[in-house]
């Protein structure tokens, strides 16, 4: 055997335990938009993306059936969206980091900048992983009277880019404060606080789900006021929310170029005032990158639990979600642009407070 050969066998064992806690089976599938039961399906299903008169919707191999049942003319897309990101070739050249090293990387932020960041650990997640933000502001270790930003990623854990653009972004305004005035100004006058990743255990798998469910439909809403989800980082993240008070959040999620406000439960506006404000600043924001930009019901679908609906309907905070580029792990090489197409509006949210 060839020492070639031979370290490439090595490598292959040595990707076995990595595939073998691959995540659930997720299929793909296209909805015409103008499918009677969309809402229903929407309920039950994730319709991830709307173009050129076609849903697609992402749906749990067991529960293939069902969605036959509900949509039976739907055409397959894909028999697993996450076969790529699971196979040997894939992970040899994606370069996206691991949940250790984001973990890491984020108390390596907190050793870099004393004084300017801190880590803070608001709860553990249902496999015993720590949930953790990184606070950023000049006196960190004080909480002052200035406006809360929260930006988070891997909501679904699957979606690798936004952890890395994240990630990148936070790089940047640390490196910036002193030596480029926007960084210092938000640094000053913010505090800011940064979640790497809302569902660890998603995340180190590389699966959409904790435990088998969306985190993502697992907020409480207007129709459903009582509901206290077991997945302990939804739990813990809105008792995190609730008690920094936030005045804005954007979740990023992956893909499709949309930056999104409430309500996603229903087709119905927030109060007028607010709807607004939201259009006024997500239509701003959208200038730097020409994504689109809406309310999440309209300009994408019907979703009940999430997170934006939640932070807005409880606190009134300015709750945005945002589907970041083309793709959910796009080759590396493009994860410069992407940080550059997020940077601007990002930089304009946070100025907004
Ligand atoms: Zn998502």
């Amino acid at each position: 055997m060839s020492i070639f050969v031979r370290n490439l066998v090595i490598f292959l064992i040595l990707l076995l335990p990595i595939h073998s806690f691959s995540a659930e089976i997720i299929a793909s599938f296209k909805v015409p938009v103008n499918n009677k039961v969309i809402d229903k399906i929407a309920e039950e299903f994730e319709i991830v993306d709307r173009s050129d008169g076609f849903y697609t919707v992402y749906v749990l191999q067991q529960k293939i059936n069902k969605f036959k049942s509900l949509a039976p003319g739907a055409v397959i897309l894909e028999q697993d969206i996450n076969a790529k990101l699971h196979s040997p070739s894939q992970l040899l050249r994606s370069g996206y980091h691991s949940y250790q090293q984001i973990k890491d990387m984020t108390y390596d932020l907190e050793k870099s900048y004393p004084g300017l960041a801190k880590v803070i650990k608001y709860g553990k997640s249902n496999k015993g992983r720590e949930l953790l933000a990184l606070k950023i502001s000049d006196n960190v270790a004080t909480d002052e009277a200035e406006p809360k930003v929260l930006l988070t990623a891997a909501t679904h854990g699957d979606e690798l880019i936004t952890v890395e653009v994240l990630m990148e972004l936070t790089k940047q305004i640390l490196a910036g404060y002193k030596s480029d005035l926007k960084f210092t100004d938000m640094v000053n006058t913010k505090e800011l606080y940064i979640i790497f990743n809302i569902n660890p255990d998603g995340f180190a798998r590389r699966s959409r789900y904790a435990s088998g469910i969306d985190p993502n439909r697992q907020y409480p809403w207007p129709g459903k006021s009582g509901h206290v989800s077991t997945l302990s980082c939804v739990t813990s993240i809105i008792k995190f929310y609730e008690k920094i008070k936030f005045s804005g959040s954007i979740d990023f999620h992956a893909h499709g170029k949309l930056i999104m406000y409430p309500w996603a439960y229903t087709r119905g506006k927030v109060e007028s005032h607010d709807s607004v404000e939201f259009q006024n600043l997500t239509k701003d924001m959208a200038k730097s990158n020409g994504y689109r930009y809406g309310q999440i019901s309209k300009i994408i679908y019907v979703a009940k639990g999430s997170s934006a609906d939640y932070y807005y309907w409880k606190t009134k905070s300015l709750a945005l979600g945002i589907e970041l580029t083309t793709s959910k792990y796009p080759s590396k090489s493009r994860i410069p642009s992407i940080v550059k197409e997020t940077s601007e509006m990002t930089w304009k949210f946070i100025k907004h407070f």
